[in-house]
């Protein structure tokens, strides 16, 4: 037997700012799958994660949580045990790049590349916003992809089209955090020297590297589209030139972040120390003594990092490429360390042809509501399982073919299988199985278990969607099989016990093979079967061992309702318990006033509230309580509008602030003139009491227009 294989995997990095969506629990479910199928080939794994937790999005949501951004970053991770559980994803570890080992680490590599002379400082112009007095951040600048023009992209990359680019390189770039247009100003910035001869030099090869069959390593769509970027880049004036940019990795303080060794002020770029979270969280891992647990490797983490069997995988989605195959290998070799042997591509998921499930926004399908309404987690591995393959590309996730490839494929095809044969096992044969089949029963459970090789070379591929259905196709040779010999036939007469017994036996063997084949997927149905036939699930090359006997049946699998997915998609406003509950406390809310009676979604849909942009603001001549505003919501002209909030804010403060409207509000003659909507601004009920008026602002990114649902 030749040695296990040693793997380190990894799946991208969740930004510590928000919970877990689908986009992210389809990434965990396909690394998951792959890591318990190399576990049941005897193979060593080391399979972790962290939150990546730096960053300015991170430091301004803290912020406005009132929270630091330690506090924030924790309380979001101590959120992450009921999704990964929930969904068996089986890490060995998961860590934080704000730990220790994380900033040691990131200090340590780039101590590495400045003594490779690979990191150099230049004094940049950097976009400062005005009305927020900071530097502003990629994320919180946006404006038009200059490679592909989509409007409304980052100032890091586009999630159109994938490019890297620098904020500056954005057509019509605004703040996102207040809306105006950022100035221009000076700041001094490290570079990783991504265009030195020695970095490209090794990245067009490592990107493009085959294996011994000559197959691209990468995959073709992914080495493909990265050849594109060693060719032509933009620059920040518009012109091209040739080859690979330098990596701006510094941010200016105020910044949650690894400080920069011998420059106070200067941090790491959020994306250099993010990846190294993946060393971070091994090197806890080996501290804490898990691998010599589980596989007794006792080396340590710099001896398992630099042995040469050693093997370094990297799940993660299409957005973050660039990150992967650019920056990260090159930070590795130039820092004296391996480079990963592969990253492998997802797409993204979307829900319904709805909307797509990127890492900043994502609705749709939530999986912990999934859970609560006891779906079962495997119903949701089996199926996007079902739907993946090696290829970087988009699945949707449809409601009708979920509960088909459920209710019709796994379990009609699949789980029927075991109960079909188990009941006459235990009634008649005391859950003793017999090992002399009939002449075509022998046959086939010798060619389900000799598809054991093939079945594992699609999963070693990543080709689980083909897996699933090379495993239903065996399955259905199963079923033409009970067709055939109709053991509830043979059942009536006992003449024919031995023939049953054997068609039997033959079914509960076919079913510990394609249990073991599925094994990687449905983890905790596999565990029941375990219990079930008495016999180890979690070894791939037992497949060829016959099951002694059963216990008796329990159901291993309930079918999806329609009632479920119903429920799964319904609105979640429409809780009328929550609701209850604050008309019960109603006497001393904070705002004074009993909540309103129930309205049902209906009647909110008739209110039409929309993102406005305040374009112009004046006070009112002849009224001290009016301010005229001049709004935009995206009609192509403006509106006036009539707002009692002058008592609390300066037409200055206002103009070019975003809003929210109700823009379809009967027009109302005052005196002063035609008001066209309504201010959204909140207040206490005796304004006397607790005096203040505090109008709406939408979280950054909102556009005029953009309706409020
Ligand atoms: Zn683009």
């Amino acid at each position: 037997m030749s040695a296990p294989r040693q793997l380190f995997v990894t799946t991208a990095l969740p930004y510590a700012n928000g919970k877990f969506h689908v986009g992210h629990i389809m990434e965990y479910i396909q690394a998951d799958i792959w890591v318990r199928f190399q576990r049941m080939q005897g193979h060593h794994v080391n399979f972790v994660g962290a939150d990546d937790t730096h960053g300015a999005p991170i430091m301004i949501a803290a912020e406005k949580a009132g929270q630091t951004p330690q506090a924030f970053v924790s309380e979001i991770a101590a959120g992450r045990k009921p999704y990964l559980d929930g969904f068996h994803i089986s890490f060995d570890n998961w860590h934080s790049t704000d730990a220790p080992e994380n900033h040691e680490l990131a200090r340590q590599i780039y101590r590495n590349l400045k003594a490779n002379d690979l990191i150099e400082t230049r004094t940049i112009e950097q976009f400062f916003d005005p009305a927020k007095n900071m530097f502003l951040p990629d994320r919180y600048i946006k404006g038009e992809c200059p490679k592909c023009h989509a409007k409304d992209q980052y100032g890091d990359n586009c999630e159109v089209c994938g490019s890297v680019y620098a904020p500056t390189d954005l057509i019509k770039p605004y703040s996102a955090l207040s809306g105006v247009t950022p100035e221009l100003k000076h700041s001094e910035h490290f570079f990783f020297k991504l265009s030195d001869p020695r970095c490209v030099e090794f990245l067009e090869a490592w990107t493009q590297r085959v294996d011994t069959n000559g197959k691209l390593v990468l995959q073709a769509e992914v080495a493909n589209k990265i050849k594109e970027w060693f060719s032509v880049r933009t620059n920040a004036d518009g012109s091209t030139s040739e080859g690979l940019g330098d990596w701006d990795i510094s941010r200016d303080a105020p910044y949650f972040g690894i400080e920069i060794p011998d420059a106070p002020g200067k941090y790491f770029y959020v994306w250099l120390d993010a990846p190294v979270g993946y060393l971070a969280s091994l090197k806890n891992w080996f501290e804490k003594g898990g691998p010599k647990a589980q596989h007794g490797d006792i080396r340590s983490f710099e001896e398992y990092m630099a042995a040469a069997d050693t093997e370094q995988y990297h799940f993660i989605g299409k957005d973050i490429v660039t990150f992967h195959t650019l920056f990260w290998p090159a930070m590795l070799k130039f820092s004296g360390r391996k480079t990963p042997d592969n990253v492998f591509v997802h797409g993204f998921l979307t829900v319904n042809n709805g909307e797509k499930m990127s890492k900043s926004r994502g609705t749709g399908l939530d999986p912990l509501k999934y859970l609560s309404l006891g779906m079962n987690p495997e119903w949701l591995r089996y199926y996007l399982a079902a739907k993946l393959s090696a290829r970087n590309e988009d699945i949707d996730f449809n409601a009708d073919d979920f509960m088909a490839r459920v209710n019709s494929d796994l379990i009609g095809k699949y789980v029927n299988i075991a109960s079909r044969a188990a009941g006459f096992l235990t009634k008649r044969f005391g859950g003793q199985l017999i090992h002399t089949f009939d002449p075509q029963g022998a046959v086939m459970l010798h060619d389900i278990r000799a598809a054991a090789d093939g079945i594992a070379a699609l999963y070693e591929t990543r080709e689980f969607g083909k897996a699933t259905r090379e495993i239903m196709l065996l399955a259905d040779k199963v079923n033409a099989y009970v067709d055939q010999n109709k053991p509830w036939d043979l059942a009536k007469d006992t003449a024919n016990n031995e023939a049953l017994h054997q068609v039997c036996s033959v079914l509960i063997n076919t079913f510990a093979a394609l249990t073991r084949y599925l094994a990687p997927m449905l983890p905790a149905l596999a565990q029941a079967v375990e219990q079930f036939t008495g016999s180890n699930m979690r070894e791939w090359n037992l497949v060829h061992h016959d099951v002694q006997a059963i216990q008796p049946y329990q159901h291993l699998m309930q079918r999806v309702t329609p009632e479920q997915l119903e429920s799964l998609f319904e609105l979640a406003d429409q809780s009328e318990s929550s609701q209850a509950a604050i008309n019960s406390v109603a006497i001393e809310l904070p705002g004074g006033e009993a909540i309103a009676p129930t309205i049902g979604i209906d009647d909110f849909a008739k209110i039409d509230l929309r993102i406005a942009k305040i374009v112009n603001c004046e006070v009112v001549e002849g009224s001290t309580k009016l301010l005229r505003l001049t709004l935009d919501v995206g009609e192509g002209k403006t509106r006036n509008v009539f707002s009692g909030i002058a008592s609390a804010y300066k037409p200055e403060e206002l103009i070019g602030q975003l809003t929210v409207m109700v823009a379809n509000l009967a027009p109302r003659k005052m005196k002063f003139g035609v008001s066209e909507g309504m201010v959204l601004a909140a207040s206490h009920a005796d304004e006397k009491a607790q005096p203040g008026i505090h109008i709406l602002t939408p979280w950054p990114g909102a556009q005029p227009g953009m309706r409020i649902h």
